[in-house]
């Protein structure tokens, strides 16, 4: 079956957002779209970044890192006037935590004490800083990281004590059923709800929901997302996985 091209379905899904937004009584702003483009190679990320996106998503450390440092965003590149902001939506092993702290506009996969510590001494060492959200395993899966939500609140208060260097700025989500649109939608609120009470009990604006995918952003938008990760629908089917990254 062929495919329509990568332009129509970049408009088509940032018009389904929109449409979304609109009809949960929200401003299409409110919700930024991040374009995961994991799998994918560099030439279709930028191809999506001249049509006007910003946010790109990205699950494996080594790929992630390979992309950003394509001589294509650098001065002269083909697409050196776009200032791309990349987002580490994947599950970080500790090992990896010195490669990615303070190199993603976005860390969303907070998932560990060992990973936050990790990160933190190498952001303490530069006195940098890593924006991250907490990814919580909302479907309390045994085989998906992410922090259970009974330990949410005590996850989350270790590391706004321990993690200085961490600027925590929400809660990510992966709910248990996949593509299953309205079905999804009791995950998305229970993220929510988190997200909530996390606020009340630490004093912290906590304002991110990063929820919502291909198959279900609609919902998570119904629910509050403010940042929902799309890969498939904007660039068609991944390439399978070749060697571990
Ligand atoms: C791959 C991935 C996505 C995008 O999924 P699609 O179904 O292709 O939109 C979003 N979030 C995470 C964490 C992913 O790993």
């Amino acid at each position: 079956m062929n495919q329509p091209p990568l332009e129509e379905r970049y408009a088509a899904v940032k018009a389904a957002v929109a449409d979304a937004c609109r009809a949960a009584g929200r401003q299409p702003g409110d919700v930024t779209l991040v374009a995961v483009s994991k799998l994918h190679p560099v030439e279709a990320v930028a191809a999506v970044a001249r049509l006007g996106q910003r946010d790109f998503g990205e699950n494996y450390v080594q790929e992630a890192l390979a992309k950003q440092a394509a001589p294509l965003w650098a001065a002269g590149g083909a697409c050196a006037d776009l200032s791309v902001r990349w987002h580490m939506i994947g599950h970080v092993q500790s090992r990896k935590a010195r490669l990615v702290a303070g190199a993603f506009a976005s860390v969303h996969s907070l998932d560990s004490r060992k990973l936050a510590d990790a990160m933190e001494s190498k952001l303490a060492a530069e006195d940098g800083r890593q924006p991250v959200l907490i990814e919580v395993n909302v479907g309390e899966e045994a085989q998906k990281s992410g922090v259970m939500p009974h330990n949410l609140l005590e996850f989350a208060e270790y590391a706004v004590e321990k993690c200085p260097h961490l600027e925590l700025r929400g809660l990510m989500c992966l709910p248990p059923v996949f593509d299953a649109g309205e079905k999804a939608r009791p995950h998305f609120a229970r993220l929510r709800e988190l997200a909530q009470m996390l606020r009340s009990r630490l004093g912290l604006p906590l304002a991110e929901l990063s929820m919502g995918m291909s198959g279900d952003f609609a919902a998570a938008i119904a629910e509050g997302a403010t940042t929902v990760r799309i890969g498939t629908a904007i660039f068609g089917p991944r390439p399978p996985k070749q060697a571990a990254r």
